[in-house]
Formats: C-alpha cells, sequence, structure tokens
C-alpha cells in the first residue's frame, strides 16, 4: 500500500551519497574489519541463481585477489549453455508477472537495496578492494555509486509513472504510457563491478523487465552478492537470473537468443561491436528488433592550453590518469599541452607521479594497486613496449614485485598523435604526453580517435572554453578539473563514436531505454 502511494512529491529529492576519505578513524576502524570479514570468506562458492533457485554447475571460475593471486576471492559457478537457456526460460516466465507490477512498487525494491547496500558499505568497499584492486577510496566510490543509482533510477521509475503530457483533442481521451521491453541480457565489466552492474541492472528491472545477468568474470563475487542482497529485499523469483560464464561460450547464446529482448553491455570496444553485429541477426522465432545498449572504451584527453594554471593541470592528469591504475574508461590516456608550457608541464608532471605509492590497496598509504589480472598484466606491458619505441620514457614502465599483478605509473613524453600509444585504448596506467602546436592544433589532436567518451581542458580563456563546448566532440566534456568521477544526476555519463551508444547513464534519459511508449486514444 506504501509503495502505491509514494510519489516523487513525498520522497526526499536525490543527492549524492559522500564518498569517504577515510580521514575519520571511525570509517578507518570500519573498513579494516570489514577487509578482515571478507578475507574470512576468501573461497566462498557462489551458484547460479535460476527461477530463484541456487543451482550448481560442474565448471568454476576463480575469482583472485590481484594484488596476490594466490588468494581465491571466490570460487563461482560458471554456467553451462543448457543453464543459460534455463535462466533465459526463468526470465521469460517471471516477465509476464513483474511487467504488471506498477512502477512505484518496483521503485521500492530498489529503496530497500539502497538502504540494505548503505548498511553493508564497508563491506562492499573491502570486497572492490580484494576483489578487482580497488584503493578503499575508489572502492567507497565505487560503491556510492552504487547506491545512487538505485536512489536515482528509483526516482526516475516514479517520474516516469506520472502522466506524460499529450496535447488534447476534442472528442479524444489520449495518454502516453512507457511500458517494459521485455527480457534484458545484462553484461557489465569488472571495472566499476559494483557501480555499473548495480546501474545496468537496478535501470533493467524497475522499468519492469526481467533480467538475465553474466557478471564479468573478474568480479562476479561482487556480483553474487548483489543478487542475494536482491532476494533479501524481497525481490521476486526469476526477475534476475544470475549466470556467471565465459563470453565466449554463454554471452553469444544469450545475446543471440530469440527471447531475448535487449541487450544492456558496458565494456571494450571489440566485445561490443561483436554483440551488436550478433544482435542485429534474426534468430528463427523473433518477434522483435533487439536493442542493443552499449557502452565501451575510451582512449580521453586533457588538453593544457599555454594559459592553464600548470600545477592545476598537472594534478588533473595525475589522478585522471592513475586513479585506479588507470583502468577507468573515463582515464586520461593523453595529456595534449600546448608547446610554450610544455618542458614546464613534463618536468611538474614527472615529479608529481614519482610521489605515487604503488601496493596492496588493503593498505590504504598506497594510491595505486595492482591491474586485474595476468592478461591485463601483459597487454598493458605490451603497450609499455611500443611506448617506449613511440616517444620518450619520462617515468615507470617496469612491473613491481613478481607476486600481484603490479605496474608503475608509466608517462611517455613526445608521442605523436597518430601513434598506437596516442589511438589504442591500454586501460592501464600509461599516459602518452602529447606536444601542441597551439590551441587550434591541441583542439584537432583531441578529436583525432575514433572515442568520444570523455575530455578535459584546462584555460583561464572563455574564448577558449567556448570553443571547446563547441569542437570537444565527447560525451562527458569538464573544463579545469579531472576527466574522471562523474557522479549519477549530475553528470549523466556516456560517449560518442566508438565509445558507445550514449545512454547517459545516470541521466534523466537513461531509464527510457528500456521502455517503449504506448500511446491509447479513447474517444469520449
Ligand atoms: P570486456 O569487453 O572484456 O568484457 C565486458 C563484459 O562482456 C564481461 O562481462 C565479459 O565477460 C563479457 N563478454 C566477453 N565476451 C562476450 C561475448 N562474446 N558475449 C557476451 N558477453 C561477452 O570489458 P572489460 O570487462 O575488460 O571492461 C573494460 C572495458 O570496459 C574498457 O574498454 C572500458 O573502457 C569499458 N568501459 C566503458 C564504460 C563506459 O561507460 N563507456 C564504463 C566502464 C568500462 P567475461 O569477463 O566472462 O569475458
Amino acid at each position: 500500500m506504501e509503495a502505491m502511494t509514494t510519489t516523487l512529491e513525498r520522497i526526499a529529492p536525490f543527492k549524492n551519497e559522500a564518498i569517504k576519505n577515510f580521514t575519520d578513524p571511525a570509517d578507518e576502524a570500519a573498513m579494516r574489519a570489514a577487509l578482515a570479514r571478507v578475507k574470512d570468506r576468501f573461497g566462498e562458492r557462489y551458484p547460479l541463481v535460476i527461477g530463484g533457485a541456487k543451482v550448481d554447475t560442474e565448471k568454476t571460475i576463480r575469482s583472485l585477489n590481484p594484488a596476490n593471486p594466490a588468494e581465491v576471492v571466490g570460487l563461482i559457478a560458471s554456467a553451462s549453455k543448457a543453464q543459460a537457456l534455463d535462466a533465459i526460460e526463468a526470465a521469460t516466465a517471471a516477465f509476464e508477472q513483474w511487467k504488471r507490477v506498477p512502477m512505484p512498487e518496483r521503485a521500492q525494491y530498489l529503496f530497500k537495496a539502497a538502504a540494505l547496500l548503505r548498511e553493508r558499505r564497508f563491506e562492499y568497499d573491502a570486497l572492490l578492494t580484494l576483489e578487482v584492486g580497488k584503493s578503499w577510496p575508489e572502492a567507497d566510490g565505487d560503491t556510492a555509486e552504487s547506491i545512487d543509482f538505485l536512489e536515482f533510477y528509483a526516482r526516475e521509475a516514479l517520474r516516469y509513472s506520472e502522466p506524460h503530457p499529450v496535447v488534447p483533442i476534442d472528442g479524444e481521451r489520449n495518454e502516453m504510457i512507457y511500458i517494459p521491453l521485455g527480457v534484458g541480457a545484462v553484461i557489465p565489466p569488472w571495472n566499476f563491478a559494483g557501480a555499473i552492474m548495480i546501474g545496468m541492472t537496478a535501470a533493467s528491472i524497475v522499468t519492469g523487465n526481467t533480467v538475465v545477468l553474466k557478471p564479468s568474470s573478474d568480479s562476479a563475487v561482487i556480483a553474487a552478492w548483489f543478487v542475494d542482497l536482491l532476494a533479501e529485499v524481497g525481490l521476486p523469483a526469476g526477475v534476475v537470473n544470475f549466470v556467471p560464464g565465459s563470453g565466449s561460450e554463454i554471452g553469444d547464446l544469450i545475446v543471440s537468443h530469440p527471447k531475448i529482448r535487449y541487450i544492456s553491455f558496458t565494456g571494450s570496444k571489440e566485445v561490443g561491436l561483436h554483440i551488436n553485429e550478433l544482435a542485429a541477426k534474426t534468430a528463427p522465432g523473433q518477434k522483435w528488433i533487439k536493442r542493443v545498449v552499449a557502452e565501451m572504451g575510451g582512449k580521453d584527453s586533457i588538453v593544457v592550453a599555454a594559459d592553464a594554471d600548470i600545477d592545476a593541470a598537472v594534478e588533473g592528469v595525475a589522478v585522471s590518469a592513475f586513479g585506479f591504475q588507470g583502468q577507468k574508461c573515463s582515464a586520461c590516456s593523453r595529456a595534449i599541452v600546448d608547446q610554450s608550457i610544455y618542458d614546464e608541464f613534463v618536468e611538474k608532471l614527472k615529479a608529481r607521479v614519482a610521489k605515487i605509492k604503488v601496493g596492496d590497496p588493503a593498505d590504504p598509504s598506497n594510491y595505486m594497486g595492482p591491474v586485474v589480472n595476468q592478461g591485463a598484466l601483459d597487454s598493458i606491458g605490451a603497450y609499455i613496449e611500443t611506448g617506449k619505441r613511440e616517444g620518450r620514457l619520462i617515468h615507470g614502465g617496469n612491473r613491481i614485485g613478481e607476486t600481484g599483478y603490479f605496474l608503475e605509473p608509466t608517462v611517455i613524453a613526445d608521442v605523436a598523435p597518430d601513434a598506437r600509444i596516442a589511438q589504442e585504448e591500454i586501460f592501464g596506467p600509461v599516459l602518452a604526453v602529447i606536444k601542441a602546436k597551439n590551441f587550434d592544433d591541441a583542439m584537432e589532436i583531441a578529436n583525432n580517435t575514433e572515442f568520444g567518451l570523455t575530455g578535459s581542458l584546462y584555460t583561464t580563456d572563455e574564448q577558449k572554453i567556448e570553443r571547446a563546448r563547441e569542437d570537444f566532440f565527447v560525451g562527458n566534456l569538464y573544463f579545469n578539473r579531472k576527466s574522471t568521477g562523474a557522479f549519477v544526476g549530475a553528470h549523466p555519463f556516456g560517449g560518442f563514436n566508438m565509445s558507445g551508444t550514449d545512454s547517459k547513464a545516470g541521466g534523466r534519459d537513461y531509464l527510457l531505454l528500456f521502455m517503449q511508449a504506448k500511446t491509447i486514444s479513447r474517444k469520449v
């Protein structure tokens, strides 16, 4: 009853969760205790969840601590093709009831999930530190964003369930309503292992769809936790079905299945394009054109103009390039610097990066942790070797130790705008510094990749700001600040070109991607 009467007016306006910096001794103690509790759960087994039933499997995914891969964070059941098909059937069956649950009632599940996540904040933070190698503040930023997505999309659902104005016509009563699409495949990446997985799932279910959730194999434990949390808040069986497994083995099968209505994907350009292609083929028995929401890679630039505050720009570039080891789609991987300040910028950047401490992120004194897995270590290492040939290595370039997947923050200067390390997404702690002749040249370089996700400009000149507003072709443009750290609601997020379909996660248009509009006209 309470759910049915919930309206936007009756709940507090959305407000972003504050991110903890752990200077409060109580927060620090709570985080240390949570890390110990999560470690106590290492090696736990997590089954599939299909139609509310826990299902074990023959094959297992081992989720490892990238700071110490000998530690198994969790053993996750890996779905067979037959089990993936079962999950699609379970979601299809559940859709018939779930689509009839009024949107305000569905929003209540998100509000309850947000409340429970808030209570378990430190556990989720600790898991993010141990499963994907996030520093404490990065981990807490991820959990805070997860809570934000739940709170924001719940309110958005309430907004969409209110009447939508149509032009009145004599003799008719007209309305337009939004209804769900059907069964969605939700395929998130590991890098915002909480926030993106939770955001895409929450948007799907609050709009009345049911879900087959295939998490990233590198961060399947946090997804298993969240699926359990949804059961705790009473989400009906079959609304979210949990089927971890290899992308190539069950991913293709799920994406191309005729009963899948849409795919909500975030990940690399290569996988996104593959999914888009598969989804475009009509399978026998398929009654719709599948919708694909694909948010993909980035090759993000920070432009530093001749008139910029150089110290502020150095700081912004350093944190954007090396926060979470450069493994953010929004990470700065190209600093494009006006030649008149280039040498000073490079010297100051070198000194700033030298201060970055790398090590186990469970220790809060470390700013950078490990990269996510052996494959990432190898591919980033290969890019560093390419970079050494394509430019001048001014800092880093090496692996640290032999146990975890640690790399030095690496800066390569004097890189040509069309060099491979200036064009391809590396997804690691590697920054290319490019010299621009002037501001026109800088803007041209900034737009010379196939991507268009985030970008930032440091300048004190209003004219340059105006020019960049027009010409800097990115989905999220920032001035005089870092290129990372988008806040739900404040910075709706998504990119252009090969960065994806510009879904603007955390924005007012996002839920529309999960619904279709129905117009109803009645003669009166
Ligand atoms: P991947 O593309 O490797 O994987 C993303 C997801 O796709 C994983 O769950 C993966 O599963 C799955 N997958 C892989 N192959 C298939 C397939 N054939 N069919 C269906 N699913 C499949 O990306 P990462 O997880 O490595 O994430 C990093 C990438 O994500 C970067 O490119 C980054 O820029 C991008 N990203 C983009 C964002 C944006 O908003 N634009 C935000 C965050 C990240 P499995 O793990 O089992 O292979």
